[in-house]
């Protein structure tokens, strides 16, 4: 069985500078996958690479086997991808629940888009904040209706940039059972997260990426011993 996504040999560059060097990665459905790495290191622009906002200089992306490398967005997200953004993507002027439905009526079940919408208000929480202007959420629910609104779609490949970046560490727990969770449901969940101690505990495998080139990758308790990272980490 091939990955669900296998993302191999991906080079971006930006004005003659390459943010993305040889990157790749793979990952499982059922699995949470972590990628680490120091500011500016890539993570962001290989998300954006993944869910077909940049193409390419160089490198293919596979999900379920299939080539995808020149599939526009739309039908990326047809076929299952979903992701969240490091910056806030959240209609301020909506209800939480609005935003929601927003996502739930582009999804597979569209026409029982409130169901939808209620079983995720449910599993996140969000039951007493339902009807609360997004623009008034705290950054950490703000993040989780972003989560949200990407498992709205009932993806099975979930790209998560920062989601836990605001929350405190109750939330944050919370969030930790969320993307288990998620992912026990068969979803293929990759998580660009700093907060070390969520990555440890949550991922399946780690990858890290530094100068835009992944220089290691396996299970946590292998990836927090390993020299390299360690190096690349303190130059941050
Ligand atoms: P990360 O998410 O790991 O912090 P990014 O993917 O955002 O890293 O950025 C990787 C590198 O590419 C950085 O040096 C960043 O400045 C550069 N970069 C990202 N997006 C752009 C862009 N749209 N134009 C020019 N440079 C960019
Ligand atoms: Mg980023």
């Amino acid at each position: 069985m091939p990955s669900l996504l296998d993302v191999s040999d991906i080079t971006v560059t930006f004005g003659g500078r390459r943010a993305l060097d040889g990157a790749g990665l793979q990952a499982e459905a059922g699995a949470v996958t972590g990628l680490i790495g120091p500011n500016g290191a890539g993570k962001s622009t290989l998300f954006d690479v993944i869910c077909g906002l940049r193409r390419p200089a160089g490198g293919r992306v596979l999900l379920a086997g299939r080539d995808i490398t020149r599939l526009d967005p739309a039908r990326r997200a047809r076929r299952g991808m979903a992701r969240t953004f490091q910056r806030l993507e959240l209609f301020g002027r909506l209800s939480v629940r609005d935003n929601l439905l927003v996502a739930a009526e582009l999804g597979p079940r569209r026409r029982q888009a409130e169901k939808v919408v209620d079983g995720i208000v449910e599993r996140l929480g969000l039951g007493d904040r339902a009807g609360d202007l997004a623009d008034s959420l705290p950054t950490g629910l703000a993040r989780l209706v972003e989560v949200g609104r990407a498992l709205a779609v009932r993806p099975t490949l979930l790209l998560l940039d920062e989601p836990a970046a605001g929350q405190d560490s109750a939330e944050t727990d919370r969030f930790a059972e969320l993307l288990r969770s998620v992912a026990a449901d068969g979803t293929a969940v990759v998580l660009v997260e700093h907060d070390m101690g969520l990555v440890m505990s949550v991922c399946d495998q780690v990858y890290v990426l530094d100068l835009g080139s992944v220089i290691a990758g396996g299970p946590p308790e292998v990836i927090r011993r390993d020299e390299q990272v360690l190096a690349a980490y303190l130059g941050d």
